[in-house]
């Protein structure tokens, strides 16, 4: 076929009169395209963040279970042991049990995009607000006109959070937003990342230190939270990172609220 033709190939295949002998066969159905359309539909489904994490760990699991059943039977049912390694062999549920647990948590934990992008926000919004912080607090004029209001309480309680300059208030919704759309987050993400920062932003203002408080549930002293900040409200001189503690423990400005 030559240049000419094709050229004219989009016109004769609209065009009504066009000679059926130039149309292009239509491709022959294939077998799993209804099904792969229908998966397609379900965009809020395969958009989601959640999507890659359940496809994935439906399939391990699902996976499994023929082979673990069939361990749960070998004992009833020794034809079913003909093929097994190691015959005498079957997983307790002390071993079982541990294997799904972890599996589980790692991909609650270590694999979600969700989880992964909330946290990585948060440790972003941290560093930001402790380089605010701190400016806001070495430079008298930052302070007398920003951040003094802020500090007026020096026992924290939680509607004092957001009793703040506009200013201040101003900055902190700016690195909230500017750090979902650094990390492209999806909608979702969005949501339970703006809600996750008011949650602890308001437990570190709240002034009860729970055996649940989250500096309590998160390891190695990692999560400063309520008891941290109250001490900042009380003593402006130490922690002026708002959740966790390395930001303070590199530049020495971290103190620990007496037991
Ligand atoms: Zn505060
Ligand atoms: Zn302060």
């Amino acid at each position: 076929m030559g240049p000419g033709n094709c050229s004219e190939l989009p016109g004769v295949q609209h065009s009504p009169g066009a000679p059926p002998a130039l149309a292009l066969p239509p491709p022959p159905p294939l077998l799993l395209q209804p099904l792969w359309d229908r998966v397609r539909a379900w965009d809020a489904l395969t958009g989601s963040p959640f999507f890659p994490v359940a496809f994935s760990i439906t399939a391990y699991l699902s996976f499994c279970l023929p082979f673990a059943l069939l361990d749960a039977l070998g004992p009833w049912a020794p034809a079913l042991r003909r093929y097994k390694i190691h015959p005498g062999f079957r997983p307790s549920a002390r071993q079982l049990l541990p294997c799904v647990a972890r599996t589980l948590y790692q991909h609650a934990v270590l694999v979600l995009p969700l989880v992964g992008h909330v946290v990585l926000g948060l440790l972003l919004f941290d560093a930001e607000v402790f380089a605010w912080h701190v400016l806001h607090h070495r430079v008298p004029w930052l302070y007398r006109s920003f951040h003094k209001v802020h500090h007026q309480n020096a026992a924290a309680f939680a509607l004092a959070t957001q009793y703040m300059s506009a200013w201040e208030l101003f900055s902190l919704g700016f690195f909230d937003l500017a750090n979902v759309t650094l990390l492209g987050c999806h909608p979702l993400t969005v949501l339970v990342f703006h809600l996750v920062n008011i949650w602890l932003s308001v437990e570190s203002h709240s002034g009860y230190d729970f055996p649940w408080s989250t500096h309590r549930l998160v390891p190695f002293g990692w999560y400063g939270g309520v008891v941290h900040h109250d001490l900042h409200h009380s003593r402006p001189n130490c922690n002026f990172a708002p959740y966790f503690t390395h930001w303070d423990k590199m530049m020495g400005t971290l103190q620990s609220a007496p037991l």
